[in-house]
């Protein structure tokens, strides 16, 4: 089933015309839990990576030691997967609650050291062929991103995220199955597993990156609040488009190594809406939109719940950086 996101209230690029050159493509990739494989788009799915060729780790010091291990996370979210299923009123039995409790943070890979490679974990696949508006690098046609789901790198304190561009006719054989750290942070550094349903659609720039003289001229039609909810940017995941800087409000992004201006390429939400993004729920989901889960299909929380991987305008290759809103 396609997603399908609802005309905004109003077409505001034709009622000021001045945003028109700041409007920028955007793929919303409404994720919804299912079965990938490796020749699908996905969060969480497996990746199409050959036999052969390495795994990334992170080499990052940090302790790997503790956490919370990545079986549990899956095994917890099935169990009450199945209890809701069964019992939408009471939810898990006291036999499962007691077993969930079981389930906890702890030092269960004593054996690894601050400095062990650490395999990283696969959280997105995207192929050209489904995900319009995909950024590739030469004549590659998949782009793979996976992370270290420890929020310990760098002075932030983020997840260690790798980018993987690749072509799908060289893969002959699949890494089956794939490595994956034995721990994460916090279980909501895991994907569940989802099916995507990209979507293109148009965003306009935050609030406040829109020039002084236009924001007057739309403050005097709507306020702020209504731009930023329903006019500009989308919420959920999505690749390309604009930030939403509600939290930090607009930095400048510069490319460390060349100067160039960095742009979103893809940012992974926690919600797919909420009670200020009601407007964007796609008409597929409206009937169930306040479902238990319903808006969380990944299950991820990144940084501070809407994580945007920016990259270099002028080559994909130069180091990415993370802005956490
Ligand atoms: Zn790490
Ligand atoms: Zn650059």
């Amino acid at each position: 089933m396609p997603r399908t996101t609802p005309p905004r209230p109003t077409d505001i690029a034709s009622l000021f015309p001045a945003l028109r050159p700041l409007a920028r493509p955007a793929t919303r990739l409404h994720p919804r839990p299912g079965t990938p494989t490796v020749h699908d788009s996905s969060v969480g799915g497996p990746l199409l990576w050959p036999v052969d060729e390495p795994w990334p780790v992170c080499e990052v010091p940090h302790k790997r030691r503790t956490g919370h291990r990545i079986a549990d996370v899956r095994r917890e979210r099935e169990i009450l997967r199945r209890a809701w299923a069964r019992n939408p009123r009471t939810g898990p039995t006291p036999d499962e609650t007691a077993l969930l409790a079981t389930f906890r943070r702890g030092r269960h890979a004593p054996h690894l050291s601050d400095t062990d490679p650490l395999p990283l974990l696969a959280v997105t696949q995207l192929y050209a062929a489904d995900v319009p508006y995909l950024p590739l690098v030469g004549d590659t046609d998949v782009l793979q991103v996976l992370w270290c789901p420890y929020e310990r790198h760098g002075p932030r304190y983020e997840v260690n995220v790798h980018l993987r561009w690749r072509r799908s006719a060289d893969v002959h054989d699949t890494r089956t199955p794939q490595p994956e750290p034995p721990l994460a942070d916090r279980p909501d550094l895991v994907p569940t597993p989802c099916v995507l349903h990209p979507e293109p659609i148009t965003e306009y720039p935050h609030w406040e990156v829109l020039p002084a003289e236009l924001r007057s001229q739309i403050a005097r039609r709507w306020d702020a609040d209504t731009y930023l909810s329903d006019l500009s940017t989308a919420p959920g995941w999505k690749l390309g488009g604009h930030i939403d800087w509600r939290l930090t409000g607009p930095t400048p992004l510069h490319c460390a190594a060349c100067e160039a201006e960095m742009r979103p390429l893809l940012t992974v939400d926690a919600r797919e809406w909420d009670g200020g993004s009601d407007s964007w729920i796609p008409v597929e989901d409206t009937s169930h939109a306040r479902d238990m889960g319903a808006n969380t299909p990944t299950d991820l929380y990144a940084g501070r719940g809407q994580l945007t991987i920016a990259v270099c305008g002028r080559n994909l290759l130069h180091p990415h950086r993370l802005i956490s809103q």
